[in-house]
């Protein structure tokens, strides 16, 4: 067994606890217009290589000591890691048994029902949930958000700690309407979530050229300092719990 990879990222710190290796796996059913690693939304490009389980285990093996000593672990992200299902159940279930930390970072788009037994078996979900209007996301990223809004309800049931991200775009969703209905949403029907906004960058745009891609659009721009602590505030005086792990 093996999967579609786009590379392994060792010494990352931020995306879960401690020094972990990220596991970056390519597929992605969503087609995001800020997309910064376009990269990963096929399995079909030059920035993308078949491994064996074998390499990748051995990969992970050989930074053990860095997660021991730093509470660190695996990061499962892409891409969309749940894209490749059995690819992402083989690695979890010998990275659960070899007891490493683990945390997947996910658009939310998938089968519940197949991935439930591996997300159980996360320390830490991260789910990015765009935009709360189904119109809207389907325009910026190719589908609407019924499934992705399910499976955040669903997931935030598992008992598993779990952030939902949300990358803060203005001309996306950087307004406080918009900011403010997602903050409903998961008020209403996650009430246990952390949430982590996440401004908006411009890298990757390297990647659109070498992929002969077209560049995101320009329209799109990066909220301030100011603009992003007004709405951490937001979230926190609706109750919310606001984390960061930049
Ligand atoms: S979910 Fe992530 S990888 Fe997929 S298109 Fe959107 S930004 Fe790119």
């Amino acid at each position: 067994m093996g999967g579609y990879i786009m590379q392994l990222q060792n010494f990352s710190v931020n995306d879960g606890e401690g020094i972990r290796t990220v596991i970056f796996m390519a597929g992605c059913p969503l087609s995001c217009a800020w997309c910064s690693n376009p990269e990963g939304q096929t399995q079909n490009n030059p920035l993308v290589h078949w491994v064996e389980t074998e390499e990748v285990v051995k990969k992970i093996h050989s930074q053990a000591i860095f997660y021991r000593f730093s509470g660190g672990g695996v990061t499962f992200s892409g891409g969309e890691a749940t894209s490749q299902p059995q690819f992402l159940k083989e690695l979890t279930d010998i990275f659960y048994d070899d007891g490493y930390n683990l945390a997947i970072e996910t658009c939310g788009v998938f089968n519940f029902d197949l991935l439930e037994p591996t997300l159980k078996k996360m320390n830490l979900i991260f789910m990015d949930l765009k935009h709360i209007d189904p119109e809207k996301h389907k325009l910026f990223t190719g589908i609407d958000n019924s499934l992705i809004l399910e499976n955040i309800i669903k997931t935030s049931k598992l008992g598993v700690e779990m952030v939902v991200r949300v990358p803060v775009i203005i001309g996306v969703n950087g307004d406080d309407h918009t900011i403010k209905s997602i903050f409903e949403f998961l008020k209403e029907n996650a009430p246990n979530v952390k949430i982590e906004l996440l401004p908006y960058h411009k890298f990757g745009e390297e990647k659109y050229i070498e992929l002969e891609m077209e560049l995101p659009d320009k329209n799109f721009e990066i909220p301030d300092a100011q603009q992003m602590k007004h709405w951490r505030e937001m979230a926190m005086g609706e109750g919310l719990q606001i984390v960061s792990y930049l």
